[in-house]
């Protein structure tokens, strides 16, 4: 999978491509990660890539002809990839989304920066996607967001000892607890079971951690939740104990 990174300040991609899970996928060649400086694509003595808003008001915006100049030139590397700019008036970033620009081939991003792009842009924009209800100076980190959790989904960039799939928010649950070496820290002790090599025992201690971690933190993810025939004999066993439970 290719992701391709439309901005200004391709140096603040720099770090994240050249560090972690994300650097082993490209050394790997799972996926392809690049910046493109939109700059480039400037005319002019100064190669502005912002202007004054038409209109009046405070703010810049940012130009139509170096941004389409750079959209059509990635566009033509990377036939089969689907262009994303970066807005907090995009779709909201969920599980759903993540899972879905997975499967595309390659995603080119372009980031705003100032009070965003000019309007003429969009029609060369597949999707706008935000990621919360807040407002960022810059579409480079929202973009790092986007790749580090679509990548995750791609085949190959996870360690075999790390799969996305147990992660939370994964069949609507919270991940259980996890322990590390020593055994005992601070007078606190790592749970009996995970020491006794009992898989189905940890199996069986690891739902039951997470399904008490989602009642206590994200009780809305259960709201819809079906129950498995275990997972209802984990609820009934703390209505049996219940007092114990809250003493
Ligand atoms: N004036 C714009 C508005 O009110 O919609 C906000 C522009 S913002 C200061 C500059 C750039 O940061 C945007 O063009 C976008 O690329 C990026 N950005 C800001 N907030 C974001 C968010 N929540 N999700 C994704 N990108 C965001």
């Amino acid at each position: 999978m290719n992701f391709t990174v439309l901005t200004i300040f391709p140096e603040m991609m720099d770090a994240f491509w050249q560090n972690g899970m994300i650097k082993r996928a490209i050394e790997n060649k799972i996926i392809a990660g690049s910046s493109v400086n939109i700059r480039d694509f400037a005319n002019g003595k100064h190669r502005a890539t912002d202007d004054k808003p038409y209109g009046g008001g405070s703010g810049m915006v940012m130009k139509p002809e170096p941004l389409t100049y750079a959209i059509k030139k990635v566009r033509e590397d990377n036939p089969d990839s689907k262009v994303i700019s970066l807005s907090p008036q995009g779709k909201s970033l969920n599980k759903e989304i993540v899972r879905q620009l997975s499967h595309e081939k390659g995603l080119i991003f372009v980031c705003g920066r100032y009070e965003g792009l000019d309007e003429r842009i969009y029609p060369l924009i597949d999707e706008e996607i935000s990621i919360g209800d807040y407002v960022l100076t810059g579409g480079e980190l929202a973009a790092m967001v986007v790749i580090d959790s679509v990548a995750r989904f791609v085949p190959g960039v996870l360690g075999s000892f790390d799969s996305a799939e147990n992660d939370t928010f994964e069949n609507s649950l919270v991940e259980h607890a996890h322990y590390t070496r020593p055994p005992e820290f601070n007078g606190a002790k790592v749970p009996d079971v995970l020491l006794s090599g009992n898989h189905k025992k940890i199996d069986e201690w690891r739902l039951e951690t997470s399904l008490k971690r989602t009642f206590l933190k994200r009780p809305d993810l259960l709201e819809k939740r079906i129950f498995s025939d275990q997972e209802k004999e984990i609820l009934k066993s703390w209505c049996k104990n219940i007092e114990k439970i809250i003493e």
